[in-house]
Order: structure tokens, then sequence, then C-alpha cells
């Protein structure tokens, strides 16, 4: 008998028939005798609604009030599961965040999980019930709703499957798995068997939104064994392991992108110094995330260009708070572009191999595509590109590296 965690995304809970699926899934598991903790999302969709509705109201919400909104799509899809396996007599008992407890910081809107009850769930596995639990939420030391950041009903998932000692954690979702790149922009992408935890959180921490970049940070600290795969079909996923379990490691064996960025140029900066930290101290108290970050040389006249990134949500937020210390810091223009990508290529091999970086210059340079920013770190580099060449760059890069599929 083996304890399992299986968590459900949106598309997978998408209607009652999906749901219905899901149900005869779970039963499987429990016939072969396993004991089954579910997570589950909102049907798909339905947080991104919640979230309009939210923003409608009031552009600058109270964050304690837009958890208690968007945490509610996963009460619907826990409770309706329940009801769908004991409609197939499995009996089963869902909870919220605030029944487990799942006790989280105060942070929120992405709030972090501090410890987990597990009392009530283990007593329910143990006499042969399945738990159902809403993913994505949890609640403060003062008893109100949080929610883990978009995507985070795979860290429930995963610390529940720490928390719960669980064998595995079964993360299913409406792709075959992790793929050398979105299978749904590159459509020659490979579906991997194996990734390491050290790639994955690079990934997903680079927009490969298939994880959400906590789960596995999470998994990687507490070990525990994740497989990514399709409630769809009856196929083997990928196995998020560690590098040792790898045979044949590839040089690079993903690419990533992210929509999510914005492109801010200083121009006409004193070349001083201290000049960086008054311009990213303000910017950090905050509470504005700075990415890539390039300064150009002083052409002579003592002044420079500073060019940074940051999410787009947070572009008029930055672009007011520069407003605000323009005239201490003294910069003579703010040039702000939403129209940006990130593309990132990833793989531990490049630990031990040189010209992975010169190979995604030259090819994205024969496509014509202009090079914005870089950065790199020991197992990514990355850079930043006008969004209009997003998919063309992912493809070519894919081909460049050798991951298409034969
Ligand atoms: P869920 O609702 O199940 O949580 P998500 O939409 O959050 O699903 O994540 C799955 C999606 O992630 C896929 O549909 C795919 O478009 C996207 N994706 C991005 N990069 C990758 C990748 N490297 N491998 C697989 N899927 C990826
Ligand atoms: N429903 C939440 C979201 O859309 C959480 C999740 O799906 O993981 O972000
Ligand atoms: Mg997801």
């Amino acid at each position: 008998m083996a304890r399992l965690v299986q968590k459900f995304g949106g598309t997978s809970v998408g209607d009652v028939d999906r749901i219905k699926n899901v149900a005869r899934r779970v039963k499987r598991e429990v016939e072969a005798g396993n004991q089954v903790a579910v997570v589950v999302s909102a049907m798909s969709g339905v947080t991104n609604q919640l979230v309009d509705y939210v923003r409608e109201i009031s552009r600058l919400h109270d964050a304690r009030e837009y958890d208690t909104v968007v945490a509610s799509g996963e009460q619907v899809t826990s409770g309706l599961l329940a009801l769908a396996l004991q409609a197939i007599d499995v009996p089963a008992r869902s909870f919220l965040g605030w029944q487990i407890p799942l006790r989280t910081d105060g942070v929120h809107g992405r709030a972090r999980i501090e410890e987990i009850g597990t009392e009530a769930i283990e007593r329910r596995l143990n006499d042969g019930q399945v738990a159902v639990i809403a993913g994505f939420q949890g609640v403060t030391a003062d008893n109100r709703i949080t929610t883990l950041g978009r995507g985070g009903s795979d860290t429930s998932a995963v610390a529940l499957a720490a928390a719960l000692n669980a064998d595995r954690c079964d993360i299913y979702t409406d792709v075959e798995g992790v793929y050398t790149c979105d299978p749904r922009i590159v459509t020659r992408a490979r579906k991997l068997d194996r990734i390491t935890y050290e790639e994955m959180l690079e990934m997903a921490s680079q927009g490969a939104k298939v994880l959400q970049t906590r789960s596995v940070a999470m998994a990687m600290r507490h070990r525990v064994r994740v497989q990514v795969l399709s409630s769809f079909e009856d196929k083997p996923g990928t196995l998020v392991v560690d590098e040792d379990e790898i045979v044949e490691q590839q040089v690079v064996s993903g690419i990533a992108y992210s929509r999510d960025e914005a492109k801010i140029t200083l121009t006409g900066l004193a070349d001083r110094p201290g000049i960086a930290a008054s311009i990213f101290g303000p910017l950090a108290a905050s509470d504005i995330n700075v990415d890539m970050i390039v300064q150009n040389v002083s052409g002579g006249g003592g002044t420079t260009d500073l060019t940074f990134t940051v999410a787009k949500s947070d572009l008029d937020r930055t672009v007011a708070r520069l407003e605000e210390i323009r005239k201490d810091v003294g910069f003579s223009g703010i040039v702000p572009d939403p129209d940006v990508v990130k593309v990132s290529v990833i793989g531990v091999g490049m630990r031990s191999h040189a010209g992975i970086a010169s190979k995604m210059f030259e090819a994205l340079a024969s496509r014509g595509i202009n090079i914005q920013v870089i950065s790199t770190s020991e197992i990514k580099v990355s850079v930043l590109i006008a969004e209009e060449y997003a998919e063309l760059a992912l493809r070519t890069l894919h081909t460049a590296y050798g991951l298409d599929q034969v």
C-alpha cells in the first residue's frame, strides 16, 4: 500500500464530466489499495474571472478581500469532486484550507505555507476515505483566508505530500508531462521522461508554468517524488528527480519563456558611485522585484543609461515610484516598454560545456532578432527580445540545440 497525493489542475476539473473522470482515476488508486489525498484547482478560467471581478470593483484592492474572493473557486471543485467520488461508492470528504488547517504567513495574494496540520486528513486516510483538498488556499494565524500565488495548488499538493510523508505526488495536467519547451508553442517539443529538480526549478522560475516555482523548491527541499502527467491519457509522465538518477544528461534540457516582463530604461543618469543603490533601494522598499539589469558604460559626458526589467504587473507602479525619486537621483528620461519577452535556455550540462550562450546569440542573429538584455546563471542563459519574435525565437533555439522531436 502506498500513500499518494494526486493534484488535478484547472482543465482537468474544467466541467462536470471531467470531474467525474477525475473521480474514476482516483477510484482506481483506491481500488489498488492506496491511500489517496487529492488536491484540486478551480475549474479552468474561474480564478481569472474572480480576479477580474475584484479589479473591476477596485484597482488598488485590499489584499485580504482579494484572497477571500479568489480562493472560492477551489471550494467549489473540492465539494464537487467529493460528491463525484461518493456517487461511485468511494467515501470522500472535502477540506478547505482552514479545516486542515494549512497555516500560512499573512502575505495575502502570495502567502507562504508555515505549517500543515495532518491529523484530520490522516484520520480520514487511515479510515479508508479519500481527502479532497481545496488547493491554492490557506489560513493565517488570525484566521483570515490566504492564497498561495497563481498556480499555487501545485505548492499545496507538494506541501501536503511532504507533510503526509506520501510516497509520490502526481500532478495531473492538460499536457503529458514536462516538455523541452511549451508544447503549445513549439509543436516539435519532446516530453522529458526525467528532469532534475534544479532544472525544473529554473524552468519554472523562467516562466514554464507547468509547475509553480515554489512547488519545485519545496519538492527539492523535502525530496518529494513529483510526477507530472496528463489526466486525459494513460501514459507515464515526467519524473522530477536528483541529478544522479539521470543516465544521459543533455547539455540543454529545456527552453522557457516569460511574457510577464517589462523593460524600463533610464536615460541621462549620472555616472557616479551609489547611483544604482539610489534607484534599486527605493524599488525594493516598495516591494518591486527587479530581474535583469544592464548599465551602459558612460559615453564620457558623465552620464549613462540604465536598463532593467520588472514584472509587467509592476510596470505602472515602478514608473510612478521612479517619477517620485527622479529629482533626487537625477536622470533625464524614463522609457517604459511592456512589449518584451524573456527567453531562457536551461541545462545543468552548462556547468561543464562552453559555447551555449554563443550558440544562442548566433541562432537569434540568423533570424534578425535583436537581443536587448542578457543575463546568465550557472545553468541558464536568458535574453530579452521584442515580444513579436517570441515564437520564432523559441522554435529557432529549439532546433539549434537539437531538441526537436524526430
Ligand atoms: P494546470 O491547470 O493543470 O495547473 P497549467 O496551465 O498551470 O495547468 O500548466 C500546464 C501548461 O503549462 C500547459 O498547458 C503548457 O501550455 C504550459 N507549459 C509551459 N511550458 C511547459 C513545458 N516546458 N512543458 C509542459 N508544459 C508547459
Ligand atoms: N486556481 C489557481 C490559479 O488559477 C491555482 C491553481 O490553479 O494552481 O492560479
Ligand atoms: Mg498550474
